[in-house]
């Protein structure tokens, strides 16, 4: 861990182990951090807060801008170990790295050029006053991040939080810490003050809580599970302490017939494996013109029989493991539910060597079944539902709990945008699926995918709080 400037074990030397997820192989250890460790980040959290909020923000800029050149710099070795530890296939871990090293640039100059306002004297008897407002840190933020994305989602929070002035302490997800870890390391080395960016790693629900928690934790900045997200929810309210949710999804994407249905059936593959299916805005349910369904199948079923599956760190493979046997199995459990509630198994349906899944489509999927509205599937599942007409895919589609983005394919663009506005989630793609997100987009949930928005031109609005500086009679002659 790395705590008040020092890697630190755990105080009661209990290590938790790291595997690479593909092949089980230990990697690592990373310690279980005891209460008193969580503590003592905390504590010196309130340092950081103090000696970063005092940082000149060109200073702050220039030490991220730095970040993200050495990321940069060591982005070969930093996406082996994400693939390693991850089973993300090489080349997606090179890209997320990239991504990474965007978003602290992203972020540093954003910073530089974040204003406050004044305001008007339209209200009588305010003439010779002005008032001019300032965003200010929130102090410490609590950055808890999930293990598909381990790099990017976590590094969203960070930078973001980083740049706005604020002490940032980070939770990992437990199975892969590994990569976070030596990106802080990077940062340390580049400038971030130890007090200012802490690490702690162990189990969420020990770890997670006390940062939830505590009266000092002044943000938490969560992505991860609906049900953990409810939880921190309900913990954060006991100190009234800020909480953004970037939480599950189970996006709908629409096919029509008039599209183009080659293109259709490759961006349902490729949004769908992507990751190995774990993507929390990865289509998860094909809504397709009954007209066409046959047809989008057999060219689906085409693409995913090319798929080369196999180690994540081989150039070659286009759908690496999902994050452990234990993962495998779950999708396999709720491929099974599905099936056994009337759906049609085409082709895969079966964890294999560990923690590899077989590319499965289903069909004469039903919106009473669970897959179709309350359950996320995170592997590569794609569950056809068929329609006839307009009003009925948009029935399908806003069917579920869930509402993070979603994916229209029509050539009729009238009808791309008028779906696109009946649809209850935080983003729509026309002309591909809903896996999508570009760095400065608004990105985030409608319902129960989540709270706030996540994304360089928006999230130091979240990470800075505003100040009114009230020059009372300032003009008076
Ligand atoms: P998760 O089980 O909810 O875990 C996320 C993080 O929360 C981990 O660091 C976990 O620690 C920690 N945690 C667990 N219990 C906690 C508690 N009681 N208090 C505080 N923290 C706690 O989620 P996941 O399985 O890693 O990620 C997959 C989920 O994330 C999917 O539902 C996916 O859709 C969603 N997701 C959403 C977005 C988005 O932007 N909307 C992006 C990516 C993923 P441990 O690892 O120690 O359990």
């Amino acid at each position: 861990m790395f705590i008040n400037g020092k890697r630190a074990d755990s105080r009661d030397g209990k290590t938790i182990d790291v595997l690479n997820s593909a092949t089980q192989e230990f990697l690592d250890t990373v310690p279980a951090a005891t209460s008193e460790d969580v503590q003592e980040a905390i504590d010196a959290s309130q340092t950081g807060k103090r000696v970063w909020a005092s940082t000149p923000v060109h200073e702050r800029s220039r030490i991220l801008m730095a970040c993200a050149d050495e990321i940069d710099r060591r982005r070969e070795e930093l996406a082996v170990s994400l693939s390693t530890e991850m089973g993300k296939i090489i080349r997606e871990a090179r890209g997320e790295i990239r991504v990474c090293a965007q978003i602290f640039r992203g972020f540093a100059e954003m910073a530089n050029h974040y204003y406050g306002r004044t305001l008007t004297d339209y209200q009588i008897g305010t003439e010779k006053d002005i008032i001019f407002t300032r965003r200010e840190p929130l102090g410490v933020v609590a950055c808890i991040s999930p293990f598909n994305y381990p790099v990017e989602l976590c590094t969203q929070k960070t930078a973001s939080a980083l740049a706005a002035g604020n002490a940032v302490i980070i939770k990992p997800a437990t199975e892969n810490p590994l990569t976070i870890m030596k990106i802080v390391e990077i940062c340390h080395s580049c400038g971030i003050p130890g007090p200012v960016l802490q690490l702690v790693t162990g189990r969420g629900a020990v770890v997670g809580d006390l940062l939830v928690g505590s009266k000092d934790i002044d943000a938490v900045s969560f992505t991860g599970s609906t049900e953990v997200g409810q939880h921190i929810a309900k913990v954060g309210a006991e100190t009234l302490k800020r909480v953004f949710l970037e939480l599950g999804g189970n996006d709908p994407y629409i096919v029509f017939e008039d599209c183009d249905l080659e293109q259709a059936a490759a961006d349902a593959v490729q949004g769908r494996v992507q990751n190995a299916g774990q993507t929390c805005c990865a289509p998860k349910r094909f809504i397709v013109q009954s007209t066409v369904k046959k047809e989008f199948l057999r060219i689906m079923l085409q693409k995913l029989e090319k798929l080369r599956q196999g180690s994540p760190l081989d150039e070659k493979t286009d759908l690496g493991s999902v994050i452990s046997p234990k993962a495998a199995q779950e999708i396999q459990q709720q491929v099974e539910r599905t099936v056994s509630q009337g759906a049609e198994l085409v082709c895969g349906g079966k964890a294999y060597d560990l923690s590899y899944f077989q590319p499965t489509i289903l069909d004469h999927v039903t919106l009473d079944m669970d897959i179709a509205t309350t359950m996320e599937v995170f592997g590569p599942v794609l569950p056809i539902i068929e329609f006839d007409d307009e009003e009925q895919a948009v029935a399908i589609a806003n069917a579920t709990i869930y509402g993070l983005q979603g994916g229209v394919m029509t050539r009729n663009m009238n009808r791309a945008i008028r779906v696109a506005s009946k649809l209850a989630c935080g983003g729509v793609v026309i002309n591909s699926s809903g896996n999508y997100r570009h760095l400065d987009q608004p990105f985030g949930g409608w319902k129960m995918s989540g709270l706030g928005r996540e994304g360089v031109s928006v999230t130091l609005d979240e990470m800075t709080q505003e100040k009114s500086y009230i020059l009372k009679n300032i003009l008076a002659g």
